[in-house]
C-alpha cells in the first residue's frame, strides 16, 4: 500500500498538465488513432451516448465512429492470427467463463482483438487506457458498439484519466475477478480506493517494466496480496520487443525523420545488447559500416564475432555520420562527445528514457535549436555546425514508427494466456508473489504464431525424447536456457 500511495492523486478536470505515472505517456503503443481528438470540444464525460442495442455503459469519444473503428480491427486480425486460433481452439470450451477482467492497456486496433478474444474464451472485460494520447477513438468505439464497457478517449486529462480507470473498477453489482495491467496505474488505484476488491482477484497480469517494478517492490515489502504474473519478462515478448521490433523499427524511425540513405553510412551503435544486436543487424544489411561500443567484454566479443569494430565512442565520433544509443544507461553521450560531431551528425537513442543522450548539456545559450520537422530538432553551434537530434533523445521507435502488429501479438497473446492460466490454476499453485509465464506457455504463445509462415516443428520421437530426459509435448529447455 505504501509504495502505491505514493502516486500523485487527482488535480482538475480539464487540467491537461500531466504528473501521473510515466508509462502513462511514455510507452507502447501502434500507430496513433486516424482521428482527430479535436474533432469535437465536448468531454466524452458530458455526453449522452448509447450504442445500437441501447447500451450507454461506455464512454468514447464518438461512438458513431464504430464502424471505421471496426475496419481497423479487421485489419489487425490478419497479422494476429494467434488471438484468433485461440479462440477457435477454445471452441466449445470457455477457459474464461465467469473471469470478469478490469484491463487498463493502450486501446489501439491489437489491443481490441485482445480483448474480443477474452470475451470470446468467456470472460466479461472493463476496459480503460493506460496513456492518455495512445487511444484509437474509432476502435474504442467499435469496442462499446460491440459491447465492451470501455472508458477511454485520446488526449484525457488526468483527472479523466483516473475518472475512466474508476468507472472500470467502481461498478454496482459487477465486481472484478482479474487485472490486465500496462504500467501499474490500475492496480495502484485497487489498492489505493477498493482494497477490498482484492479479496476476490484471482491474479493480475502485468506487461510492462513499470508495473512490474511496482509488483516487486509489493511483494518484498510482503505488500502484495494476490498472484502476479509478469508477462514482460517472458522469452518470448523479451526476444520479439527488444530484437525483432528494434531491428524493424530503427529504420523505419530514422528514415521517416531524417530520409537518410544508410549504404556506405558510418554509424555507432552504443550497447551490443538486444536492442543494440537488432540495430546493428538492419544497418548492417543495408551496407551501413557499423561500430559498437560495449563495456561487457560478452557482448563485446559477439559484436567482433558477428563483424563489428568495437571501439570507443571517443575514437570515432569525429567521423561517424549516425550515433544510436542502446545501453538503458545514462549520459552515454556526454556535450563532450556532441562538441566533437561532424556537421549533420544524427543522434538518436533506442534505449531507456531520455538519459543515454545528455541532451540537458545541449540547453545552453551558445547553441541554436531549430525545429525543422515533427521530432526532429537541428542543435546549431556558434561556427554553423548543425548536429540532427531525433525526438529530443526519447526512445526513436515508440516517438518516431510504429511497432509491427505482429510484434503486439506476441504480446497479446502472452497475455491472454496469463490470464488464462492465473484464472483456471488450482488452489495454491500461485501463491501471493510475482512469476514468469511458465515455459510452456512461453513456447506455446510461439507456437500459435508458427502456422503465419507455415513452419513445420519437428516431433520428437519416444526414443529421442527419453535421451534427451525431455516430455515430447515440452518445455523443450530449462528456466536457465539462454535464446
Ligand atoms: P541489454 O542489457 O541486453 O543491453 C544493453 C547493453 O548495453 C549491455 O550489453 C550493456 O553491457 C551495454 N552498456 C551499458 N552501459 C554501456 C555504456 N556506457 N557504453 C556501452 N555499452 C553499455 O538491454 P536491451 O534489452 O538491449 O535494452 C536496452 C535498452 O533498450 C533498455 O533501456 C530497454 O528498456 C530499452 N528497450 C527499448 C526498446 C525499444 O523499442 N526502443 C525495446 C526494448 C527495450
Amino acid at each position: 500500500m505504501q509504495e502505491f500511495t505514493k502516486f500523485p492523486t487527482k488535480t482538475g478536470r480539464r487540467s491537461l498538465s500531466r504528473s501521473i505515472s510515466q508509462s502513462s505517456t511514455d510507452s507502447y503503443s501502434s500507430a496513433a488513432s486516424y482521428t482527430d481528438s479535436s474533432d469535437d470540444e465536448v468531454s466524452p464525460r458530458d455526453k449522452q451516448q448509447t450504442n445500437s442495442k441501447g447500451s450507454s455503459n461506455f464512454c468514447v469519444k464518438n461512438i458513431k465512429q464504430a464502424e471505421f473503428g471496426r475496419r481497423e480491427i479487421e485489419i489487425a486480425e490478419q497479422d494476429m492470427s494467434a488471438l484468433i486460433s485461440l479462440r477457435k481452439r477454445a471452441q466449445g470450451e470457455k477457459p474464461l467463463a465467469g473471469a470478469k477482467i478490469v484491463g487498463c492497456t493502450h486501446i489501439t486496433a491489437q489491443t481490441a482483438v485482445l480483448i474480443e478474444t477474452l470475451c470470446a474464451l468467456g470472460a466479461q472485460c472493463r476496459w480503460s487506457a493506460c496513456n492518455i494520447y495512445s487511444t484509437q477513438n474509432e476502435v474504442a468505439a467499435a469496442l462499446a458498439e460491440a459491447g465492451v464497457a470501455v472508458f477511454a478517449w485520446k488526449g484525457e486529462s488526468e483527472d479523466d484519466f483516473w475518472w475512466c480507470i474508476d468507472r472500470c473498477v467502481n461498478m454496482d453489482g459487477w465486481q472484478a475477478n482479474m487485472i490486465l495491467d500496462d504500467g501499474g496505474d490500475l492496480t495502484h488505484w485497487v489498492y489505493k480506493k477498493y482494497p477490498n476488491v482484492f479479496k476476490k482477484i484471482r491474479g493480475i497480469v502485468e506487461e510492462s517494466v513499470t508495473g512490474v517494478h511496482r509488483l516487486y517492490q509489493l511483494s518484498k515489502a510482503g505488500k502484495l496480496c494476490v498472484p502476479a504474473m509478469n508477462v514482460n519478462d517472458s522469452v518470448t515478448k523479451q526476444k520479439f520487443d527488444n530484437l525483432y521490433c528494434c531491428r524493424e523499427s530503427i529504420l523505419d524511425g530514422l528514415k521517416r525523420t531524417t530520409d537518410v540513405m544508410f549504404g556506405g553510412k558510418q554509424v555507432v551503435v552504443c550497447g551490443y545488447g538486444e536492442v543494440g544486436k537488432g540495430c546493428c543487424a538492419a544497418l548492417k544489411a543495408l551496407g551501413a559500416i557499423v561500430y559498437i561500443t560495449e563495456i561487457d567484454p560478452i557482448c563485446a566479443l559477439q559484436a567482433c564475432m558477428d563483424g563489428f569494430r568495437v571501439v570507443k565512442l571517443s575514437e570515432v565520433i569525429r567521423q561517424v555520420d549516425v550515433v544510436i544509443t542502446c545501453t538503458g544507461n545514462k549520459n552515454v553521450v556526454t556535450r563532450e562527445h556532441l562538441d566533437r560531431m561532424k556537421n549533420s551528425c544524427i543522434v538518436c537513442n533506442m534505449g531507456h528514457s531520455n538519459t543515454e543522450i545528455d541532451v540537458t548539456s545541449l540547453r545552453t545559450p551558445e547553441l541554436t535549436w531549430e525545429r525543422v520537422r515533427s521530432q526532429v530538432d537541428h542543435v546549431i553551434w556558434p561556427d554553423g555546425k548543425r548536429v540532427v537530434l531525433l525526438a529530443e533523445g526519447r526512445l526513436l521507435n515508440l516517438s518516431c514508427s510504429t511497432v509491427p502488429t505482429f510484434v503486439l501479438s506476441i504480446t497479446a497473446t502472452t497475455q491472454a494466456l496469463a490470464l488464462i492460466e492465473l484464472y483456471n490454476a488450482p488452489e495454491g499453485r500461485y501463491k501471493q508473489d510475482v512469476y514468469l509465464l511458465p515455459k510452456k506457455m512461453d513456447e506455446y504463445v510461439a507456437s500459435l504464431h508458427l502456422p503465419s509462415f507455415d513452419a513445420h516443428l519437428t516431433e520428437l520421437t519416444d526414443d529421442q525424447a527419453k535421451y534427451l530426459g525431455l516430455n515430447k509435448n515440452g518445455p523443450f529447455k530449462p528456466n536457465y536456457y539462454r535464446y
